[in-house]
Protein backbone atom coordinates (compact mmCIF):
# COMPACT_ATOMS: atom_id res chain seq x y z
CA UNK A 1 0.00 0.00 0.00
CA UNK A 2 1.35 3.75 -0.57
CA UNK A 3 0.62 6.39 1.63
CA UNK A 4 -2.37 8.57 0.64
CA UNK A 5 -1.07 11.50 1.49
CA UNK A 6 2.29 12.88 0.81
CA UNK A 7 5.22 15.14 2.27
CA UNK A 8 4.15 19.04 2.26
CA UNK A 9 0.36 18.05 1.75
CA UNK A 10 -2.01 20.30 4.17
CA UNK A 11 -5.41 18.71 5.13
CA UNK A 12 -8.22 19.02 7.66
CA UNK A 13 -7.96 15.86 10.02
CA UNK A 14 -10.09 14.87 12.93
CA UNK A 15 -7.27 13.56 16.08
CA UNK A 16 -8.35 10.07 17.79
CA UNK A 17 -5.70 9.61 19.91
CA UNK A 18 -2.41 10.09 21.92
CA UNK A 19 0.13 8.39 21.72
CA UNK A 20 2.89 7.03 24.27
CA UNK A 21 4.94 9.94 23.79
CA UNK A 22 2.36 12.83 23.28
CA UNK A 23 1.68 13.06 19.81
CA UNK A 24 -1.96 13.12 18.52
CA UNK A 25 -3.10 10.31 15.60
CA UNK A 26 -5.41 10.83 12.65
CA UNK A 27 -6.05 8.12 10.18
CA UNK A 28 -6.38 9.19 6.40
CA UNK A 29 -7.72 5.88 4.69
CA UNK A 30 -6.42 3.84 7.88
CA UNK A 31 -3.16 5.46 7.55
CA UNK A 32 -1.78 6.56 10.70
CA UNK A 33 -0.25 10.35 11.02
CA UNK A 34 1.61 11.29 14.16
CA UNK A 35 0.74 14.78 14.90
CA UNK A 36 2.91 17.14 17.55
CA UNK A 37 0.71 19.46 19.70
CA UNK A 38 -2.60 17.63 18.43
CA UNK A 39 -5.18 16.07 20.87
CA UNK A 40 -7.97 13.71 20.88
CA UNK A 41 -11.45 15.04 19.18
CA UNK A 42 -9.78 18.14 17.63
CA UNK A 43 -10.08 18.68 13.89
CA UNK A 44 -6.80 20.44 13.07
CA UNK A 45 -5.63 21.64 9.59
CA UNK A 46 -2.03 19.97 9.60
CA UNK A 47 1.19 20.16 7.00
CA UNK A 48 2.46 16.18 6.23
CA UNK A 49 6.20 16.71 6.85
CA UNK A 50 7.25 12.84 6.05
CA UNK A 51 5.79 9.54 5.26
CA UNK A 52 7.11 6.59 5.73
CA UNK A 53 5.48 2.70 4.16
CA UNK A 54 3.30 2.54 7.35
CA UNK A 55 2.49 5.69 8.89
CA UNK A 56 3.50 9.16 8.43
CA UNK A 57 4.57 12.85 10.29
CA UNK A 58 2.71 16.09 10.62
CA UNK A 59 2.54 18.94 12.51
CA UNK A 60 -0.29 21.47 13.36
CA UNK A 61 -1.00 24.54 11.15
CA UNK A 62 -4.35 25.45 12.94
CA UNK A 63 -6.32 23.93 15.59
CA UNK A 64 -9.61 24.16 13.56
CA UNK A 65 -12.30 23.01 16.69
CA UNK A 66 -9.98 22.33 19.87
CA UNK A 67 -10.73 19.72 22.62
CA UNK A 68 -12.75 20.67 25.68
CA UNK A 69 -9.58 19.78 27.26
CA UNK A 70 -6.94 21.93 25.66
CA UNK A 71 -5.16 24.79 27.81
CA UNK A 72 -2.66 26.96 26.57
CA UNK A 73 0.68 25.32 28.11
CA UNK A 74 2.18 27.74 31.57
CA UNK A 75 5.51 27.04 30.31
CA UNK A 76 7.14 29.28 28.58
CA UNK A 77 9.72 26.64 27.12
CA UNK A 78 7.22 23.51 26.51
CA UNK A 79 7.13 23.42 22.97
CA UNK A 80 11.05 23.47 22.64
CA UNK A 81 12.16 21.44 26.17
CA UNK A 82 11.52 17.70 26.29
CA UNK A 83 10.52 17.92 29.88
CA UNK A 84 6.51 17.88 29.55
CA UNK A 85 4.52 16.59 26.81
CA UNK A 86 1.18 16.99 27.80
CA UNK A 87 1.16 20.80 29.70
CA UNK A 88 -1.35 21.63 26.94
CA UNK A 89 -3.96 19.01 27.95
CA UNK A 90 -5.64 20.22 31.09
CA UNK A 91 -4.44 18.26 34.48
CA UNK A 92 -8.17 16.57 34.34
CA UNK A 93 -7.68 15.60 30.87
CA UNK A 94 -4.40 14.19 31.74
CA UNK A 95 -5.46 12.04 34.47
CA UNK A 96 -8.80 10.69 32.00
CA UNK A 97 -6.12 9.72 29.29
CA UNK A 98 -4.07 7.69 31.58
CA UNK A 99 -6.68 5.92 32.97
CA UNK A 100 -8.05 4.88 29.48
CA UNK A 101 -4.87 3.93 27.90
CA UNK A 102 -4.20 1.73 30.96
CA UNK A 103 -7.33 0.49 30.85
CA UNK A 104 -6.82 -0.12 26.93
CA UNK A 105 -3.05 -1.68 27.32
CA UNK A 106 -4.52 -4.24 29.89
CA UNK A 107 -7.55 -5.18 27.62
CA UNK A 108 -5.09 -5.32 24.17
CA UNK A 109 -1.73 -6.80 25.48
CA UNK A 110 -2.86 -9.18 28.35
CA UNK A 111 -7.21 -9.32 27.61
CA UNK A 112 -6.72 -8.75 31.53
CA UNK A 113 -10.46 -7.89 32.89
CA UNK A 114 -9.76 -6.68 36.32
CA UNK A 115 -11.19 -3.12 36.89
CA UNK A 116 -8.95 -0.22 36.04
CA UNK A 117 -9.74 2.41 38.74
CA UNK A 118 -9.54 6.27 38.58
CA UNK A 119 -6.03 7.61 38.56
CA UNK A 120 -5.01 8.90 41.81
CA UNK A 121 -3.37 12.42 40.49
CA UNK A 122 -1.72 15.68 42.34
CA UNK A 123 -4.22 18.22 44.12
CA UNK A 124 -0.96 20.78 43.56
CA UNK A 125 0.47 18.94 40.11
CA UNK A 126 3.43 21.17 39.61
CA UNK A 127 7.27 21.61 41.24
CA UNK A 128 6.95 18.07 42.69
CA UNK A 129 9.74 17.17 41.56
CA UNK A 130 12.99 16.99 44.22
CA UNK A 131 15.44 16.55 42.18
CA UNK A 132 16.89 18.39 39.34
CA UNK A 133 19.79 17.68 37.22
CA UNK A 134 20.55 20.67 35.12
CA UNK A 135 23.53 20.75 32.31
CA UNK A 136 25.91 23.87 32.14
CA UNK A 137 27.29 24.46 28.92
CA UNK A 138 28.31 28.32 26.26
CA UNK A 139 26.13 28.86 23.63
CA UNK A 140 27.91 30.08 20.88
CA UNK A 141 28.55 33.28 21.61
CA UNK A 142 30.36 32.01 24.21
CA UNK A 143 27.78 32.83 27.21
CA UNK A 144 26.45 30.56 29.64
CA UNK A 145 23.52 28.38 29.18
CA UNK A 146 21.54 26.24 31.63
CA UNK A 147 17.97 24.20 31.30
CA UNK A 148 17.32 20.78 29.83
CA UNK A 149 17.41 19.08 26.43
CA UNK A 150 15.07 19.45 22.93
CA UNK A 151 13.14 16.09 22.45
CA UNK A 152 15.47 13.56 21.56
CA UNK A 153 18.90 15.67 21.11
CA UNK A 154 21.26 16.90 23.44
CA UNK A 155 21.14 20.69 22.35
CA UNK A 156 20.44 22.72 25.65
CA UNK A 157 17.09 25.11 25.92
CA UNK A 158 18.67 28.11 27.95
CA UNK A 159 16.09 28.63 31.01
CA UNK A 160 14.98 30.07 34.06
CA UNK A 161 12.65 28.66 35.55
CA UNK A 162 10.98 25.15 35.46
CA UNK A 163 7.16 24.45 36.39
CA UNK A 164 7.65 20.78 37.90
CA UNK A 165 10.83 21.64 39.80
CA UNK A 166 11.51 23.30 43.15
CA UNK A 167 11.89 26.80 43.61
CA UNK A 168 15.88 26.21 44.66
CA UNK A 169 16.01 24.71 40.84
CA UNK A 170 14.90 27.82 39.61
CA UNK A 171 17.65 29.68 41.61
CA UNK A 172 20.19 28.09 40.43
CA UNK A 173 18.85 27.84 36.74
CA UNK A 174 18.69 31.71 37.24
CA UNK A 175 21.14 32.90 38.84
CA UNK A 176 24.29 30.95 38.44
CA UNK A 177 24.65 31.01 34.93
CA UNK A 178 25.33 34.90 35.47
CA UNK A 179 27.75 34.65 38.61
CA UNK A 180 29.77 31.91 36.50
CA UNK A 181 32.22 34.84 35.06
CA UNK A 182 32.86 36.82 37.97
CA UNK A 183 34.05 34.11 39.84
CA UNK A 184 36.00 32.68 37.26
CA UNK A 185 34.10 29.23 35.95
CA UNK A 186 33.96 27.75 32.70
CA UNK A 187 30.71 25.78 31.78
CA UNK A 188 31.77 22.56 30.45
CA UNK A 189 31.80 22.78 26.56
CA UNK A 190 31.06 18.80 25.48
CA UNK A 191 32.29 19.46 21.97
CA UNK A 192 35.34 20.31 22.89
CA UNK A 193 35.98 18.79 26.84
CA UNK A 194 36.91 22.00 27.35
CA UNK A 195 35.41 23.82 30.60
CA UNK A 196 34.90 23.33 34.02
CA UNK A 197 30.92 22.83 35.24
CA UNK A 198 29.35 20.37 34.00
CA UNK A 199 26.34 19.46 36.04
CA UNK A 200 24.44 21.12 38.43
CA UNK A 201 22.28 18.72 40.86
CA UNK A 202 19.76 19.71 43.04
CA UNK A 203 17.66 17.29 45.32
CA UNK A 204 15.38 18.54 48.49
CA UNK A 205 13.70 16.71 50.93
CA UNK A 206 9.97 17.27 51.07
CA UNK A 207 9.29 16.46 54.24
CA UNK A 208 12.32 18.04 56.07
CA UNK A 209 12.83 20.76 53.77
CA UNK A 210 17.26 19.67 53.65
CA UNK A 211 18.61 21.22 50.10
CA UNK A 212 21.60 19.13 48.46
CA UNK A 213 23.38 21.01 45.85
CA UNK A 214 26.17 18.87 43.91
CA UNK A 215 28.39 20.89 41.29
CA UNK A 216 29.39 18.34 38.66
CA UNK A 217 33.12 19.56 37.39
CA UNK A 218 35.24 18.16 35.23
CA UNK A 219 38.46 18.10 36.96
CA UNK A 220 39.02 17.48 40.73
CA UNK A 221 41.56 20.65 41.17
CA UNK A 222 38.92 23.27 41.44
CA UNK A 223 40.36 26.54 42.53
CA UNK A 224 37.09 28.61 42.78
CA UNK A 225 35.52 26.37 44.95
CA UNK A 226 34.98 28.86 47.97
CA UNK A 227 33.62 31.61 45.29
CA UNK A 228 30.64 28.87 44.20
CA UNK A 229 30.02 27.69 47.93
CA UNK A 230 29.61 31.54 48.69
CA UNK A 231 27.13 32.04 45.39
CA UNK A 232 25.43 28.36 46.04
CA UNK A 233 24.47 29.64 49.75
CA UNK A 234 23.29 33.42 48.54
CA UNK A 235 21.18 31.61 45.54
CA UNK A 236 19.91 29.05 47.80
CA UNK A 237 19.78 30.38 51.47
CA UNK A 238 18.26 27.28 52.85
CA UNK A 239 21.08 24.93 51.68
CA UNK A 240 22.68 22.34 54.27
CA UNK A 241 24.94 20.10 52.06
CA UNK A 242 27.30 21.79 48.74
CA UNK A 243 28.99 18.30 47.10
CA UNK A 244 31.11 18.36 44.16
CA UNK A 245 31.58 15.20 41.65
CA UNK A 246 34.03 14.97 39.80
CA UNK A 247 33.04 13.29 36.11
CA UNK A 248 36.42 13.84 33.50
CA UNK A 249 34.56 11.35 31.16
CA UNK A 250 33.36 12.20 27.51
CA UNK A 251 30.21 10.94 28.30
CA UNK A 252 26.31 11.77 29.02
CA UNK A 253 26.70 10.06 32.57
CA UNK A 254 26.22 12.89 34.86
CA UNK A 255 28.37 11.87 37.69
CA UNK A 256 31.93 10.62 37.89
CA UNK A 257 33.19 8.20 40.84
CA UNK A 258 34.92 11.17 43.71
CA UNK A 259 32.43 12.85 45.34
CA UNK A 260 33.64 15.39 48.02
CA UNK A 261 32.14 17.49 50.55
CA UNK A 262 32.57 21.05 49.97
CA UNK A 263 30.26 22.32 52.76
CA UNK A 264 28.07 21.05 55.30
CA UNK A 265 26.55 17.47 55.76
CA UNK A 266 27.02 14.61 53.64
CA UNK A 267 23.54 13.90 53.24
CA UNK A 268 19.80 14.88 53.49
CA UNK A 269 17.47 13.26 54.89
CA UNK A 270 13.64 13.06 54.03
CA UNK A 271 10.90 10.80 55.23
CA UNK A 272 7.93 8.98 53.66
CA UNK A 273 5.35 8.08 55.60
CA UNK A 274 6.63 7.19 58.60
CA UNK A 275 10.04 5.91 57.45
CA UNK A 276 13.20 8.26 56.97
CA UNK A 277 15.79 8.07 54.35
CA UNK A 278 19.40 9.11 53.93
CA UNK A 279 19.92 10.63 50.17
CA UNK A 280 23.33 11.00 49.08
CA UNK A 281 24.69 13.00 46.18
CA UNK A 282 23.98 9.66 44.02
CA UNK A 283 22.11 7.59 45.59
CA UNK A 284 18.26 6.50 43.89
CA UNK A 285 15.50 7.94 45.59
CA UNK A 286 12.14 8.52 44.02
CA UNK A 287 11.77 11.74 42.54
CA UNK A 288 8.10 12.44 43.62
CA UNK A 289 8.12 11.58 47.03
CA UNK A 290 4.29 13.31 47.74
CA UNK A 291 2.83 10.31 44.67
CA UNK A 292 5.67 7.63 45.88
CA UNK A 293 3.44 7.72 49.36
CA UNK A 294 0.14 7.58 47.64
CA UNK A 295 1.91 4.94 45.57
CA UNK A 296 2.99 2.63 48.59
CA UNK A 297 0.02 3.33 50.68
CA UNK A 298 -1.63 1.63 48.11
CA UNK A 299 0.56 -1.26 47.96
CA UNK A 300 0.71 -1.53 51.29
CA UNK A 301 -3.20 -1.98 51.26
CA UNK A 302 -3.09 -4.27 48.63
CA UNK A 303 -0.48 -6.53 50.27
CA UNK A 304 -3.26 -6.44 53.05
CA UNK A 305 -0.45 -7.28 56.05
CA UNK A 306 -2.16 -8.68 59.45
CA UNK A 307 1.50 -8.66 61.00
CA UNK A 308 2.55 -12.49 60.91
CA UNK A 309 3.35 -12.56 57.24
CA UNK A 310 6.89 -12.62 55.49
CA UNK A 311 6.96 -10.88 52.53
CA UNK A 312 9.64 -10.89 49.70
CA UNK A 313 10.12 -7.26 47.96
CA UNK A 314 11.67 -7.97 44.32
CA UNK A 315 13.39 -5.48 42.74
CA UNK A 316 13.42 -3.29 45.82
CA UNK A 317 15.89 -0.25 44.71
CA UNK A 318 17.22 1.35 48.40
CA UNK A 319 14.27 -0.81 50.19
CA UNK A 320 11.62 2.07 50.14
CA UNK A 321 8.91 -0.01 49.73
CA UNK A 322 10.73 -2.86 51.75
CA UNK A 323 10.87 -0.51 54.93
CA UNK A 324 6.79 0.43 53.99
CA UNK A 325 6.11 -3.18 54.37
CA UNK A 326 8.34 -3.76 57.42
CA UNK A 327 5.88 -1.58 59.43
CA UNK A 328 2.97 -4.42 59.38
CA UNK A 329 4.92 -7.66 57.95
CA UNK A 330 6.47 -10.58 60.60
CA UNK A 331 9.75 -9.96 57.80
CA UNK A 332 10.52 -8.40 55.08
CA UNK A 333 13.39 -9.71 52.28
CA UNK A 334 14.61 -7.21 49.34
CA UNK A 335 16.66 -8.10 46.54
CA UNK A 336 17.92 -5.57 44.00
CA UNK A 337 20.89 -5.77 41.21
CA UNK A 338 22.76 -2.94 42.25
CA UNK A 339 25.21 -3.28 45.39
CA UNK A 340 25.15 0.40 46.22
CA UNK A 341 21.44 0.17 46.50
CA UNK A 342 21.37 -2.57 49.43
CA UNK A 343 23.70 -0.47 51.07
CA UNK A 344 21.39 1.97 50.85
CA UNK A 345 18.05 -0.03 52.07
CA UNK A 346 20.79 -2.03 55.17
CA UNK A 347 21.89 1.55 56.26
CA UNK A 348 18.07 2.96 55.64
CA UNK A 349 16.58 -0.16 57.93
CA UNK A 350 19.32 0.60 60.68
CA UNK A 351 18.32 4.53 60.44
CA UNK A 352 14.61 3.62 61.38
CA UNK A 353 15.92 0.77 63.81
CA UNK A 354 14.04 -1.81 61.87
CA UNK A 355 15.26 -5.50 62.96
CA UNK A 356 13.06 -7.69 60.93
CA UNK A 357 14.40 -6.59 57.60
CA UNK A 358 16.88 -8.78 55.24
CA UNK A 359 18.61 -7.22 52.01
CA UNK A 360 20.59 -8.73 49.31
CA UNK A 361 22.14 -7.70 46.43
CA UNK A 362 21.89 -9.87 42.94
CA UNK A 363 19.23 -10.69 40.24
CA UNK A 364 16.13 -10.90 41.68
CA UNK A 365 15.40 -14.13 39.20
CA UNK A 366 18.52 -15.78 40.70
CA UNK A 367 18.02 -14.97 44.41
CA UNK A 368 14.47 -15.51 44.97
CA UNK A 369 14.50 -19.62 43.99
CA UNK A 370 17.65 -19.73 46.21
CA UNK A 371 15.92 -18.65 49.00
CA UNK A 372 12.71 -20.74 48.59
CA UNK A 373 15.08 -23.63 48.31
CA UNK A 374 17.29 -22.47 51.77
CA UNK A 375 13.38 -22.50 53.21
CA UNK A 376 12.95 -18.89 52.87
CA UNK A 377 9.36 -18.28 52.09
CA UNK A 378 6.88 -15.79 51.53
CA UNK A 379 3.12 -15.11 52.53
CA UNK A 380 2.99 -12.02 49.74
CA UNK A 381 5.58 -10.93 46.93
CA UNK A 382 5.52 -7.93 45.88
CA UNK A 383 7.91 -6.78 42.36
CA UNK A 384 8.74 -3.62 41.28
CA UNK A 385 10.16 -4.12 38.36
CA UNK A 386 12.15 -1.58 35.23
CA UNK A 387 10.12 -0.04 32.54
CA UNK A 388 11.02 -4.27 30.89
CA UNK A 389 9.10 -5.70 33.52
CA UNK A 390 9.61 -9.07 35.22
CA UNK A 391 12.65 -11.41 34.44
CA UNK A 392 10.66 -14.53 33.17
CA UNK A 393 12.09 -16.77 35.42
CA UNK A 394 11.25 -14.87 38.45
CA UNK A 395 7.57 -15.12 37.41
CA UNK A 396 8.15 -19.18 36.68
CA UNK A 397 9.11 -18.64 40.08
CA UNK A 398 6.41 -17.52 41.18
CA UNK A 399 4.18 -19.74 39.70
CA UNK A 400 6.14 -22.75 41.10
CA UNK A 401 5.98 -21.31 44.52
CA UNK A 402 2.56 -19.83 44.73
CA UNK A 403 2.65 -16.44 46.96
CA UNK A 404 -0.88 -16.17 48.76
CA UNK A 405 -0.93 -12.79 47.02
CA UNK A 406 1.10 -10.91 44.98
CA UNK A 407 1.41 -6.95 44.57
CA UNK A 408 2.80 -5.68 41.04
CA UNK A 409 4.06 -2.26 41.15
CA UNK A 410 4.86 -0.98 37.45
CA UNK A 411 6.21 2.15 36.34
CA UNK A 412 5.21 0.56 32.49
CA UNK A 413 1.56 -0.62 32.16
CA UNK A 414 2.62 -2.42 28.57
CA UNK A 415 4.65 -4.92 30.35
CA UNK A 416 2.26 -4.76 33.48
CA UNK A 417 -0.66 -6.53 31.19
CA UNK A 418 1.61 -9.25 29.45
CA UNK A 419 2.83 -10.07 32.88
CA UNK A 420 -0.45 -9.79 34.64
CA UNK A 421 -1.81 -12.38 31.42
CA UNK A 422 1.34 -14.78 32.25
CA UNK A 423 0.75 -15.19 36.48
CA UNK A 424 -3.58 -15.37 35.14
CA UNK A 425 -2.72 -18.18 33.16
CA UNK A 426 -0.66 -19.78 35.95
CA UNK A 427 -3.57 -19.78 38.28
CA UNK A 428 -3.71 -16.13 39.60
CA UNK A 429 -6.48 -13.58 39.09
CA UNK A 430 -6.00 -9.82 38.81
CA UNK A 431 -8.39 -8.50 41.69
CA UNK A 432 -8.09 -4.50 40.51
CA UNK A 433 -5.13 -2.32 39.40
CA UNK A 434 -4.83 1.70 40.79
CA UNK A 435 -2.83 3.65 38.55
CA UNK A 436 -1.04 6.59 39.83
CA UNK A 437 0.50 9.98 38.46
CA UNK A 438 3.78 9.95 39.39
CA UNK A 439 4.93 12.31 36.48
CA UNK A 440 2.26 14.83 35.90
CA UNK A 441 2.48 16.92 32.09
CA UNK A 442 4.70 13.43 31.17
CA UNK A 443 2.95 10.63 29.70
CA UNK A 444 4.13 8.72 31.83
CA UNK A 445 1.75 6.44 34.54
CA UNK A 446 2.62 4.23 37.33
CA UNK A 447 0.04 1.58 38.38
CA UNK A 448 -0.34 -1.15 41.16
CA UNK A 449 -2.15 -4.11 40.76
CA UNK A 450 -3.23 -7.16 43.14
CA UNK A 451 -3.25 -10.81 42.69
CA UNK A 452 -4.23 -13.53 44.32
CA UNK A 453 -3.91 -17.33 43.92
CA UNK A 454 -7.36 -18.85 43.04
CA UNK A 455 -8.16 -21.81 44.94
N1 LIG B 1 11.27 -0.28 44.60
C1 LIG B 1 12.37 0.62 44.44
C2 LIG B 1 12.74 0.99 43.02
C3 LIG B 1 12.37 0.08 41.94
S1 LIG B 1 13.01 0.60 40.37
C4 LIG B 1 12.11 1.89 45.18
O1 LIG B 1 10.99 2.19 45.46
O2 LIG B 1 13.05 2.61 45.48
C5 LIG B 1 13.54 -0.95 39.74
C6 LIG B 1 14.80 -1.49 40.39
O3 LIG B 1 15.07 -2.77 39.85
C7 LIG B 1 16.03 -0.66 40.14
O4 LIG B 1 16.57 -0.29 41.38
C8 LIG B 1 16.98 -1.61 39.39
O5 LIG B 1 18.33 -1.43 39.74
C9 LIG B 1 16.48 -2.95 39.83
N2 LIG B 1 16.73 -4.12 38.96
C10 LIG B 1 16.80 -4.14 37.61
N3 LIG B 1 16.96 -5.42 37.18
C11 LIG B 1 16.98 -6.21 38.28
C12 LIG B 1 17.09 -7.62 38.48
N4 LIG B 1 17.21 -8.45 37.46
N5 LIG B 1 17.06 -8.09 39.74
C13 LIG B 1 16.94 -7.23 40.81
N6 LIG B 1 16.83 -5.90 40.66
C14 LIG B 1 16.85 -5.38 39.42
Amino acid sequence: MSAPVKKNDRLSVYIEDLTHDGNGVAKVDGYPLFIQGALPNETAEIHVMKTLKNYGFAKVVDIIKPSSDRVVAPCDYFKQCGGCQLQHLSYEGQLKWKENMVRNVMQRIGKINAPVLPVKGMEEPWHYRNKAQIPFSVNEEGQAIAGFYKTKTHSIVDMDRCLIQTGEADAILAGLKKELTAIGIRPYNEHTHEGMLRHVVIRKARATGEVMVVLVTKKKKFPQKEAAVAVIQRLVPNVTSIMQNVNNEKTNVIFGDDTINLWGKDIIIDTIGDVRFEISARSFYQVNPEQTEVLYKQALEYADLQGDERVIDAYCGIGTISLFLAQRAKAVMGVEIVPQAIEDAKRNAVLNSFSNTYFEAGPAEEVIPRWYKEGKEADVLVVDPPRKGCDEALLKTILEQQPKRVVYVSCNPATLARDLRILEDGGYQTQEIQPVDMFPHSTHCEAVAWLTLVE
